[in-house]
C-alpha cells in the first residue's frame, strides 16, 4: 500500500505485507530494501488517504438479515422488542433457507465492503428449525474465509425452556459453533437460563455471549447475576455481553459501580446502536437507550460497537456499516471528543473479545486494513467515509469502482 496516511505518522507511508503479516512500513522512498518498487499489479496507492487496522463486528445476525420488506408485508411493525422476537420467529415459516443463504451472503458482502475482516455471528438454535441454520452458516463460513473470519455463537432466541432446547444446544456446540449464547430475558426463569448458558460452556470450554438486560428498567438488570457466575465458573475474560441497556437507565453511582464490577470481572460489553436506540428508550422522556461507551471504557471494560441487526423488525435501519453505527453512538453519547475510543472500539477492542491476534498498520501485526475516503484520521467518527479498499491478511478482498483509489 502505498502514501497511506496513518493515524501516528506525519509523512506518508508505504506498508509492505508478507505471509499476511506488515512486512515494513516506511516513508515510500526507503520501503523497498533494495530501492526497487513492488511488483506491479499488486499495489494499492492510497493517495494520502487514512489506512487504519480493519474493523472487526463483534456481534451480527447473518440468518435473519435483510427480511425487512418480508416483514413489513406481515402488517405494520411495532419498535419493540417482544414484537420483533415474534415476527421474526412467524418469517420462518415463509423464508426457506435458500433465500436466508442469499441473504446472508449479501450481508457478507456488505460487511466486507464495509471494511470488516472478523465478525462473531449469533446463529439461531430453534426447535423449528434445529441445527440447520447453523449447518447453513458453518458453509458460509468456509466459504468466506479468505475474506472474513466467521465466529459463530450458538443463539437460542426463544429461550432455553421448550423442552428439548438444552439437548439442541449442545448439539449445535458439537457440531461446531465456538461460543455458547444466551438471552435470559426470554425464558420465565432467566436465572435457570444463565446456569444452563455457563454448564454447558464449561463442559464445550467455550466462551460465553449472553443478549442481556435489553430494557428501559435498571430495576431488572441481571448483571451482578452474571458476574457472580462468571468468578464462580473462573470465566474472567471470556464472557461478552451485548445490548444491556439498562446502563442507560441507571442512576450514576449505579451505573459507576456495575462499570467497575465488570472491569473486575473482565466482562467485555458490546453496545448495538442501530437496535438499541430503536427497539429501547420508551421510558423517560430523554433516556436514550444507549449503554455509556466511553464510561465503561473508561472504568476498564473492554467495549465494541456493533451491527447487530441489518434491515429487519429488529433494526430497520443499517446496513452492515461499522463507521455509522460509530457515528450513530458518537452523537447519542455526545463524544466528538472520545474518537480514539471510538474507533478502538470498531477495531482492537472488538478483535481482543473474539481473542484474534493482533492486526494493524505496525510491522509484525496482522496486515487486515481499510482504505478510508478521508485525508484525516481526526475525522474518520465524525464523517463517517466510504472505504475504498479492503485488505485481509495482505489480500485485498474488496476494492471501490470509484476512480478515488488507483
Ligand atoms: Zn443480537
Amino acid at each position: 500500500v502505498l502514501d497511506a496516511r496513518l493515524a501516528d505518522c506525519a509523512a506518508l507511508q508505504t506498508l509492505l505485507t508478507n505471509g499476511g503479516r506488515i512486512a515494513a512500513s516506511a516513508p515510500r522512498a526507503n520501503a523497498c530494501p533494495d530501492g526497487a518498487p513492488p511488483a506491479a499489479g499488486r499495489t494499492l496507492v492510497a493517495g494520502g488517504r487514512v489506512v487504519m487496522p480493519a474493523f472487526v463486528d463483534a456481534h451480527v445476525h447473518l440468518d435473519k438479515a435483510l427480511l425487512l420488506g418480508v416483514a413489513e408485508a406481515q402488517g405494520p411493525l411495532a419498535p419493540r422488542l417482544e414484537a420483533a422476537i415474534e415476527r421474526v420467529a412467524a418469517l420462518r415459516d415463509l423464508v426457506g433457507p435458500e433465500q436466508i443463504e442469499h441473504n446472508a451472503e449479501r450481508a457478507l458482502a456488505r460487511l466486507v465492503r464495509h471494511g470488516v475482516t472478523a465478525a462473531r455471528v449469533h446463529v439461531e438454535i430453534d426447535l423449528a428449525v434445529g441445527t440447520r441454520l447453523l449447518e447453513l452458516q458453518l458453509a458460509l463460513a468456509e466459504r468466506w474465509q479468505d475474506r472474513i473470519e466467521l465466529e459463530l455463537v450458538a443463539f437460542p432466541q426463544r429461550g432455553l425452556e421448550p423442552s428439548g432446547m438444552p439437548e439442541l444446544m449442545a448439539e449445535a456446540m458439537a457440531r461446531g459453533a465456538s461460543v455458547v449464547g444466551g438471552c435470559p430475558y426470554v425464558d420465565g426463569d432467566p436465572l435457570r437460563h444463565l446456569d444452563r448458558v455457563f454448564a454447558l460452556a464449561e463442559r464445550h470450554a467455550a466462551p460465553v455471549d449472553l443478549h442481556l438486560d435489553f430494557s428501559d428498567d435498571a430495576g431488572r438488570s441481571l448483571l451482578d447475576r452474571v458476574i457472580e457466575r462468571t468468578l464462580a465458573h473462573g470465566m474472567q475474560g471470556r464472557v461478552n455481553i451485548g445490548h444491556v441497556t439498562t446502563l442507560a437507565a441507571m442512576f450514576p453511582s449505579a451505573q459507576a459501580s456495575a462499570l467497575d464490577a465488570l472491569a473486575r470481572a473482565d466482562i467485555s460489553l458490546v453496545v448495538l446502536p442501530a437496535t438499541d436506540l430503536y427497539l429501547a428508550g420508551h421510558g423517560e422522556p430523554g433516556t436514550r437507550s444507549l449503554a455509556p461507551i466511553e464510561r465503561a471504557i473508561a472504568a476498564g471494560v473492554r467495549v465494541a460497537i456493533a451491527n447487530n441487526n441489518i434491515q429487519n423488525p429488529f433494526a430497520p435501519f443499517g446496513n452492515a456499516n461499522m463507521l455509522a453505527a460509530a457515528w450513530l453512538a458518537g452523537i447519542v453519547r455526545r463524544a466528538a471528543g472520545e474518537r480514539a475510543r471510538w474507533l478502538h472500539a470498531m477495531t482492537l477492542g472488538p478483535a481482543r473479545i473474539l481473542g484474534l491476534p493482533r492486526h494493524g498498520v505496525h510491522v509484525g501485526e496482522a496486515a487486515h486494513l481499510v482504505v478510508l475516503d478521508t485525508v484525516d484520521p481526526g475525522t474518520v467518527v465524525l464523517e463517517a467515509p466510504a472505504v475504498l479498499a479492503t485488505l485481509r491478511a495482505g489480500r485485498l478482498v474488496y476494492r471501490t469502482e470509484s476512480p478515488a483509489l488507483r
